[in-house]
């Protein structure tokens, strides 16, 4: 197989966003010859929307997405993904990443919450088709389906996908969906036009903790290789975006040897 193009790689500012907030992440990616940056929008607000246009255009950079819109499940939802659509659509992101919600509080009830997701997503999605901005529905590993994300694999994404029509797809992040056995079929069922992010990282072993414990590319057990060519075989010519939440390690190192190590592993791991 080919090394990755180094032009594709993106970086997730999520993977740096102890040390930097989102301007320094700008000249940070222009610094390291990165061309990709995917911010998340509290550092968006801090640094204000129209600054970050304006740095992110002066650096020619692209946002490969905007973390994020989502959580349907919980109150205020409906504001906050517009508000969510607007910033897309001011930052030109080649999409809104959706971490969709867990079970509705206090309830049991994982079908019902699933149902309701999928209402909240139908319901923004006319917003969202104005404005230019794809959905990306990310499906999260099913050890945060309570917390964070009712949507665990690509089937049940695509399934979405399929009700709603044009306008949302998924993100494959590999860190959620490397273990499903369905991966290979659903990742060509999702098809050039429904993949609209590629995440890396690894998946490490043992995981010390379920959120922040991310692997560098190439530390864990994930055949990245193999993954890449099933994005691309699905006809994904994309980015390929950095997110490494790392509490333990990463987050802890100074940025730019993070994002030196980024481009070398991406290079040589993925
Ligand atoms: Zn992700």
């Amino acid at each position: 197989m080919s090394a990755p193009d180094p032009a594709k790689l993106s970086l997730n500012t999520a993977t740096i966003r102890e040390k930097w907030g989102l301007a320094q992440a700008i000249e940070g990616c222009a610094r390291h010859g990165i061309r990709g940056i995917a911010p998340w929008r509290d550092q968006l607000a801090a640094m204000g929307v129209k600054e970050a246009v304006r740095a992110i255009k002066a650096n020619g950079l692209t946002v490969t997405g905007l973390c994020r819109g989502g959580f349907f499940t919980a109150k205020h939802w409906k504001d906050d993904n517009r508000r969510a659509i607007e910033e897309a659509h001011e930052l030109g992101a080649r999409c809104l990443v959706l971490v969709v919600g867990g079970l509705i509080p206090g309830s049991k009830d994982l079908p019902g919450s699933r149902e309701l997701v999928k209402e909240g997503i139908a319901a923004i999605l006319p917003e969202a088709r104005k404005a230019g901005v794809p959905l990306a529905i990310e499906p999260l590993h099913p050890m945060q389906a309570a917390e964070r994300a009712c949507i665990n694999t690509l089937e049940q994404a695509l399934d979405v996908c399929d009700a709603l029509g044009e306008g949302v797809g998924v993100a494959v992040d590999v860190y959620h969906v490397w273990w499903d056995p369905k991966l290979a079929e659903q990742i060509a069922r999702a098809g050039k036009d429904r993949v609209l992010a590629y995440h890396i990282c690894d998946w490490l072993v043992p995981t010390r903790d379920l959120l922040n414990d991310r692997g560098m590319m190439g530390d864990g057990v994930v055949d990245l290789p193999k993954i890449r060519a099933m994005v691309e075989r699905a006809g994904y010519a994309g980015f390929h975006e950095a997110e490494i939440f790392s509490k333990l390690d990463w987050w802890q190192r100074d940025p730019d040897e993070v994002l030196s190590i980024c481009k070398d592993r991406h290079a040589r791991m993925t």
